[in-house]
């Protein structure tokens, strides 16, 4: 999925190990980290002033954990949902 494909109007990104919380228009969003910037590399992009370091083959100590709650949520109902 890259950020023209999020499935939502507004993009949500937080990070409890941070403690972030971060709303923007998808029309910002897709400004901010370009319309086909896969999505976890739109993280990435997002979750750079966070506090902890982001995880990566360069850094496995990172300790970032920003996520889109919106898409977690989705995931966890996907089950119980007939398309
Ligand atoms: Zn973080």
């Amino acid at each position: 999925m890259r950020a023209f494909d999020f499935p939502f109007e507004t993009v949500e990104i937080s990070c409890p190990v941070c403690g972030r919380f971060g709303r923007y228009s998808k029309q910002r969003f897709v400004e901010l980290v370009g319309a086909n910037t896969a999505l976890p590399t739109a993280l990435d992009i997002i979750a750079k002033d966070c506090s902890e370091d982001r995880p990566s083959i360069a850094n496995m100590q990172g300790r970032c954990r920003a996520q889109y709650p919106q898409l977690l949520r989705m995931n966890s109902i996907k089950n119980t949902h007939q398309s």
